[in-house]
């Protein structure tokens, strides 16, 4: 069953807002079985509402708008689509009494104009919006659904998944929903990855696609099969299952998850405790370990030793290492294992030292050079890293490496 998403906004248009509303939708509608067909993004235009509404009428049974719904003088989606419809906007009382519901949770009055938000298609079934004001449509046009939702992400999400979703299933069963099972590794190239799957991909059943999904130093794996489970050959759990054998350790987890989360499972579970002594990440890492919730069972704390002299005074890095060595150097991430072991008392410490960019590269040391080091009070592992892409990227591609690291570390030792 076909679906077109048509966002509605002039600032969608510039680049101002990105449109996630799509994204959201598309991948909702793909987990239940519904095929997107296109997505259009257009101006709040009366013209370009109905041109697009044209277009996803001829080739999709379902077309979802989002956007325009709101009380000013921009939010045309109403009209553009009555209009379209052959319909007219009247007041609705059950569309004006929610409107003044919402006020009186804000303790405001509404204004005019909100009145004007009660006008709604004659034909349209409202669906209702806890979250705001403008109240969701649906609307049937012979075997067509044309759904039109606000453009506030939460509002439209909520709606989607409490009104719109149930009624879609309702309408169309027995899709096949597309099954997904994902994995997740860190530390390894997606050519590195795709050589090892080569054979295993070659026998995957016709229905079951197997996509390299990198992002910044991790890769996920990801296994779709459509229309249903075929016969005689293996389910996907049994596929997936297959792939982490072929992977081994490379795969950190799989499904929802994420590597802060594994490394948290895995020190809890072998009872460690962890720190990270920080230079060009600025503190990044600590951050990303103390955004998993329980962290506090794990996590030491960090020394964001950014200054030479903070390296030398709370980390006791030797003032000839630096100096014979400079900051951006094996042996200075390895004295700060050492010196982050004592001060923060724990069993495990991350330390990294890198030039971010976009200054400060050097002939021997170009922007992109990090140091990563991992160890613990007997053993120091060490990795150096040519990072090329922009500050905050060397810093997050860095990061995870460092991360990545630390769980190979722990595998390998504990
Ligand atoms: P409101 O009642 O708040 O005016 P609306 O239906 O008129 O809602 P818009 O004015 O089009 O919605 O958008 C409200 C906000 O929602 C925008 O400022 C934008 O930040 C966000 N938004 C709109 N469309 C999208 C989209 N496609 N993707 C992500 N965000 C969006
Ligand atoms: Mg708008």
């Amino acid at each position: 069953m076909k679906i077109t998403i048509v966002t509605i906004g002039d600032e969608l248009l510039i680049g101002q807002v990105i449109d996630t509303n799509s994204a959201w939708i598309g991948s909702q509608s793909n987990k239940r079985g519904f095929e997107v067909q296109r997505i259009l993004s257009v101006s709040d235009e009366y013209s370009e509402i109905q041109s697009a509404l044209r277009i996803a009428l001829e080739e999709s049974e379902i077309i979802i708008l989002t956007g325009g719904l709101g009380p000013t003088k921009d939010d045309i989606s109403k009209k553009a689509i009555a209009e379209f419809l052959g319909d007219r906007l009247e007041h609705s009382e059950r569309s004006w009494t929610h409107i003044q519901s919402m006020f009186r949770k804000f303790g405001r009055k509404p204004l005019d104009m909100h009145r004007e938000q009660a006008l709604m298609p004659t034909k349209a079934v409202l669906l209702e919006n806890p979250m705001g004001t403008a109240m969701g449509m649906w609307m049937e046009q012979g075997t067509k659904v044309i759904v039109s939702l606000p453009g506030v992400p939460y509002e439209m999400k909520n709606i989607m998944s409490e009104e719109v979703f149930p009624r879609l299933v309702d309408r169309y069963p027995g899709l096949h929903s597309v099954e997904h099972r994902t994995l997740h590794t860190v530390g390894v190239g997606e050519g590195t990855l795709a050589e090892l799957l080569e054979e295993y991909e070659t026998r995957l059943p016709s229905n079951i696609k197997l996509a390299f999904l990198p992002n910044l130093g991790k890769v996920r794996l990801r296994l779709s099969q459509s229309g249903g489970q075929l016969e005689n050959v293996p389910a996907i759990d049994e596929l997936k299952e297959g792939m982490k054998k072929i992977l081994g350790t490379r795969v950190f987890g799989e499904g929802d998850t994420s590597l802060e989360k594994e490394i948290g499972a895995l020190l809890m579970a072998k009872k460690l405790q962890m720190g990270t002594a920080e230079s060009c990440s600025g503190g990044f890492i600590s951050h990303r370990i103390t955004a998993v919730p329980g962290s506090s069972a794990y996590f030491q704390g960090s020394v964001v030793s950014y200054s030479n002299a903070i390296k030398q005074s709370v980390l006791q890095v030797g003032e000839k290492t630096l100096q014979k060595h400079g900051a951006v150097s094996e042996e200075v991430v390895r004295e700060m294992v050492t010196g982050g072991i004592k001060v923060l008392n724990c069993d495990l410490v991350i330390a990294i030292s890198g030039v971010a960019g976009p200054g400060g590269g050097s002939k021997e040391k170009p922007v992109g050079t990090v140091w990563i080091a991992v160890g613990n009070k007997d053993k120091t592992e060490t990795c150096l890293l040519n990072v090329s892409k922009d500050r905050l990227k060397n810093i997050e591609y860095s990061s995870t490496r460092a991360l990545g690291l630390l769980r190979s570390f722990v595998l390998e030792n504990y």
